[in-house]
């Protein structure tokens, strides 16, 4: 698995699945899932829909999959991270599995390549230091055969900056 950073707007990276930073409802909202819905448009909304009727709201770290709509990659992954708070190691753990889940969901949809957005540190004010090292160490950790590259997008120079140096320091 090769692992890249890159400084992008995630819904103009053609991968084949792009992560969303979601919200319970699934049903769409601000930052990058506000992005993703507006570009992505009706289908993605739908599709969101199907599943909270079926299996209803997604819980913090749980990830669920649908199509990528008008968006060049083909689907995205709806993962909802946790908000800070007060923070606490629930609250490590649950951005770790937001990671995790979702390259299980994209492992099993025979995704090659993956794009991630810097998950909880918009709106859910997860401190950017260490969402950094808990996306970085997790993504590294997890063992595939089929996932070909890993895509950190970060959207402010803050937390690319931040990915630069952590990726160069662990030599990975
Ligand atoms: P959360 O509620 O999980 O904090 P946000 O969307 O508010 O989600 O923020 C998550 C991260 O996504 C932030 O670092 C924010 O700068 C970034 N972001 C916002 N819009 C985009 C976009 N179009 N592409 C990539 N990242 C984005």
């Amino acid at each position: 698995m090769k692992l890249k950073l890159l400084q992008s707007d995630i819904t103009a990276i053609k991968v084949d699945a792009i992560v969303n930073a979601a919200n319970t409802s699934l049903l769409g909202g601000g930052g990058v899932d506000g992005a993703i819905h507006r570009k992505g448009g009706y289908e993605i909304l739908e599709a969101c829909r199907k599943i909270r009727a079926t299996q209803g709201k997604c819980n913090p770290g749980e990830a669920v999959i649908t199509t990528a709509g008008n968006l060049p990659a083909k689907y995205v992954i709806h993962t909802v991270g946790p908000v800070w708070n007060q923070g606490g190691k629930d609250k490590e753990e649950l951005l770790a599995n937001c990671y995790m889940n979702s390259l299980r969901l994209a492992q099993e949809n025979a995704v090659k390549t993956i794009a991630f957005p810097n998950i909880s540190t918009g709106i859910y004010k997860f401190p950017k230091e260490l969402a950094a090292k808990i996306a970085i160490e997790t993504v590294n950790d997890f063992k595939s055969d089929e996932i070909e590259e890993v895509i950190f997008v970060c959207f402010d120079k803050e937390n690319y900056n931040l990915y630069d140096k952590l990726l160069r320091t662990w030599k990975i």
